[in-house]
């Protein structure tokens, strides 16, 4: 195979609900705009909150995308449309071919920005995030503030029964805490 000269590469940006990753992958794809690179977003049809159209993070600041249902229509996309740089958002809920999709990519020369939970509300890792994580040349974890006692926050604990590891939802939904307070709240709830 014949590699391009020019190299991509993967960043992830992880982290738990309400830590900022969507806010993260939006400031880094309005630098790759004022750099006038060829960019596009994409996010997966699961994720339904806000907007179809618009990769939009919980402080109103959005950028557009293009909603995919599965990570082979990312590469039909990036491929077709000589893309420079893409940003993947929500890609916890992707399917694990993008592991595939994101090498192939950034072999051709690709930069490839993922944002994504790196952990359920159990505390396990998400679908293809520790795969991501382990690929990727660049890993960035963002925290949010624990509610309980004002920790840094790594994981996202679900306020209600539900036990599908997809369930939408915002703070009516999760609250952000520390492994401490995530820790005490697990066993508050087994007993
Ligand atoms: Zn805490």
């Amino acid at each position: 195979m014949e590699y391009a000269k020019k190299t991509g590469w993967i960043e992830v940006i992880c982290g738990s609900m309400f830590s900022g990753k969507t806010e993260e992958l939006i400031r880094r794809m309005r630098r790759v705009q004022f750099a006038q690179r060829s960019l596009a977003i994409f996010k997966p049809k699961i994720d339904t909150r806000y907007s179809v159209e618009e990769v939009v993070s919980h402080d109103a600041k959005s950028i557009k995308s293009i909603t995919v249902s599965c990570s082979a229509e990312i590469l039909e996309h990036t491929l077709a449309g000589g893309v420079e740089v893409i940003g993947i958002d929500e890609a916890q809920f992707l399917d694990n071919g993008i592991i595939e999709v994101a090498q192939t990519l950034a072999n051709q020369g690709v930069r490839v920005i993922i944002a994504g939970l790196d952990t359920d509300f159990r505390g396990i890792p998400f679908g293809p995030m520790p795969y991501l994580m382990a690929i990727a040349e660049y890993v960035t974890k963002e925290h949010a503030i624990c509610v309980h006692c004002g920790d840094l926050a790594n994981h996202s604990h679900r306020l209600t029964k539900s036990d599908k590891i997809v369930e939408l939802g915002e703070k009516d939904i999760y609250e952000p805490v520390c492994r401490h307070c995530f820790n005490k709240l697990k066993k508050k709830n087994a007993d």
